[in-house]
């Protein structure tokens, strides 16, 4: 049984790290996501779990002995003055789901590992899903000298908690799981708007991340005329606009600009350069998505004659969850007495490591309203509680 004190005490005491009012700021690889790692740590050891760090600042806390492992958690940083349940959430009912097992002594045949990943929100260096891409050796090889906007990198920040500065250590074979599973709130209004507490993910859409370059001229913009410009910002506009109607028109599609700038950037100057971001989600041909974008900014800058450059920043495939799991998950939710909707997650999750490396893979989402990535986030302890039982209940179908 879930013990629901426990979990809301410990709700409460995490949310200390990082903390003010309701919003959490506790960035990956930071001093404060390194005081969460202790606490949750100091919580598992005491309750017999062997305790470890690897070389990406990933906490592992292993229950049981050989075999292959039931792997389950989330990751404890957020974004700046984020909220108290995105990733923190899965971490506590992970926690609290393997240790009602142990409360009630059930006999695992598999071991079972919590992980509590490093950095997925990727706020500081700009490199999400880090600590999960580092173990299933999916991150690129330099990455260790990415730098921070004070010019710290990586690997010095690795250093800075006791490591050796080499993220690419942390890689162990996948073959070694069973099983991933991970709770995590929704992000999205689906659940609360059907009046349900619990979904399963079905799919993690396929994200794209770039940032597009466009170069015309700048001009004097009083002195010259319509029909002698290369304006980069009208040619960026267009291109705006174009993603929002490609967008609009594909099946289970979104695209966002959400940053762009402008250089020289005066109000009596026609713009010479354009700089802008460019996300790409679909759950359906995600590859399709990207090329209709890419071909209208080839295009729309040829027609303007400016030139447009693409720096891809990165590109995740569209992850199916394992369907067995997705099974397991839904008996488990049926059986705290919700039936779970199968949802589309629009927002990538270090889940997708793991299923992209062949490892069988599953995840619950919890109800939160108040959006996320906002102090304004939040589930119920009810529903937490609710999700851990489900949480536990799986966990004991695939390791007993
Ligand atoms: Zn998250």
């Amino acid at each position: 049984m879930i013990d629901r004190e426990r979990l809301e005490r410990r709700m409460t005491e995490l949310a200390r790290i990082g903390g003010q009012d309701t919003a959490v700021s506790r960035l990956g690889l930071s001093a404060d996501e390194q005081r969460a790692r202790d606490l949750v740590g100091a919580w598992l050891s005491k309750r017999g779990a062997h305790v470890r760090r690897d070389a990406a600042a990933n906490l592992f806390a292993r229950f049981g002995g050989e075999g292959k492992v039931i792997l389950v958690g989330s990751h404890l940083d957020s974004v700046p003055e984020g909220g108290r349940f995105d990733g923190a959430l899965g971490v506590l009912c992970a926690i609290e789901a393997v240790e009602s097992l142990v409360d009630a002594h059930v006999r695992l045949r598999r071991p079972v590992e919590v992980v509590a990943w490093a950095d997925e929100e990727g706020a500081r260096f700009g490199v999400g899903l880090f600590g999960s891409a580092a173990m299933f050796g999916r991150l690129a090889s330099s990455i260790g000298d990415r730098r921070d906007r004070d010019g710290v990198s990586i690997a010095e920040a690795l250093r800075a908690l006791g490591e050796r500065g080499d993220p690419a250590a942390a890689r162990r074979d996948p073959a070694e799981l069973a099983a991933y599973l991970e709770l995590h709130i929704e992000q999205g209004p689906r659940l609360e708007r059907a009046g349900l507490p619990l979904g399963v993910v079905s799919d993690i859409v396929g994200i794209y991340h770039a940032r597009v370059t466009i170069r015309g001229r700048a001009d004097h913009a009083g002195a010259t005329v319509m029909t002698a410009r290369a304006d980069a910002l009208a040619a960026a506009s267009e291109i705006v606009l174009a993603v929002e109607r490609i967008a609009r028109a594909r099946p289970d599609s979104v695209g966002t600009v959400g940053e762009i700038a402008v250089r020289p950037g005066a109000k009596n100057v026609v713009p010479g350069e354009s700089l802008f971001s460019l996300d790409l989600r679909a759950a359906r041909d995600h590859d399709g998505l990207v090329r209709e974008v890419l071909t209208s900014v080839t295009t729309i800058a040829g027609s303007r004659g400016v030139e447009a450059s693409v720096d891809e920043l990165a590109r995740v495939p569209v992850t199916s969850l394992d369907p067995k799991i997705r099974e397991v998950l839904r008996h488990a939710t049926r059986s705290v007495g919700v039936d779970a909707p199968e949802l589309v997650s629009g927002a990538g999750h270090d889940a997708q490591n793991p299923a992209l490396s062949g490892v069988p893979t599953g995840m619950i989402f919890v109800r939160s309203t108040g959006g996320s990535h906002t102090p304004r986030e939040f589930a119920s302890v009810d529903d937490a509680a609710l999700g851990a039982q489900a949480l536990a209940n799986a966990i004991r179908e695939l390791a007993s």
